[in-house]
């Protein structure tokens, strides 16, 4: 088994892992800043997984918020006073230094960024700038991955004892989201439903037992009885019994 556990394994719902640059060829978008932007908005904004870049035309780069200078993110360094103090909006990439006017500032920082700019301008080439996403052993990749940078920011947990029971393969979703609910004790039946509301019918729908109970619904009501008989001697004529 690999370092993390799955969501399933946990006992959770999956989800399917996607290569940002696959996508990208398929949609023309950029994905990979699409999904970076996505997690940083759902994550605390500090907590970065896109490590560094490699600087080319600065067109896809933010001049504040990425660490393409060898100062770091200059949003970090220079705190909220930053832009306004170099004159460069918050939201801007860093293609648009290119026509920035070196200036000579009092505050030594300012001119050090003002040192980067110019290393910028000289080392400009039309080409995409390169992202390098930090992986789950701790290394620096070119490529983007989604699965990657999931194991990166999620917590761990510990493995889930029923989860092989729920989520198997050729397993048919709609049932096994429906095992899921139960073992999770959130499936909508009479017990549950009268906690939201006192006047709900709480009976079983099979069987019009006064009370509709997860445990009733498979185990001890009547005609879930007859089906579990059923499938038992089915069981039995397929595979000459059970033990
Ligand atoms: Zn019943």
């Amino acid at each position: 088994m690999k370092g993390c556990l799955s969501n399933k394994a946990r006992g959770r719902i999956g989800h399917k892992a996607i290569k940002g640059g696959e996508l990208s060829l398929l949609f023309k978008v950029d994905l990979e800043n699409l999904i970076y932007s996505f997690i940083m908005g759902e994550l605390d904004a500090n907590i970065s997984y896109k490590e560094s870049v490699e600087l080319r035309n600065g067109r896809k780069t933010s001049f504040w918020y990425e660490a393409w200078s060898s100062l770091g993110r200059l949003q970090e360094v220079m705190g909220g006073r930053g832009h306004i103090d170099m004159g460069i909006l918050v939201n801007e990439n860093i293609e648009a230094c290119r026509n920035h006017r070196r200036r000579s500032h009092r505050v030594n920082i300012l001119n050090r960024v003002e040192l980067e700019i110019e290393r910028y301008k000289e080392n400009w080439v039309d080409e995409e700038d390169i992202s390098l996403w930090r992986n789950s052993k701790g290394k620096c990749m070119k490529t983007f991955s989604t699965s990657e940078t999931w194991q990166n920011i999620r917590e761990k947990h510990t493995l889930c004892s029923w989860y092989s029971a729920v989520w198997f393969k050729h397993a048919t979703p709609k049932y096994a989201f429906i095992t899921w609910m139960v073992m999770l004790g959130r499936l909508s039946t009479g017990d549950r439903m009268k906690n939201w509301n006192a006047n709900v019918d709480a009976s079983c729908v099979l069987c019009n037992n006064p009370l509709e109970t997860a445990e009733h619904l498979f185990f001890q009501c009547s005609y879930s009885k007859q089906i579990w008989e059923v499938l038992m001697s089915v069981g039995k004529s397929v595979h000459g019994g059970i033990e």
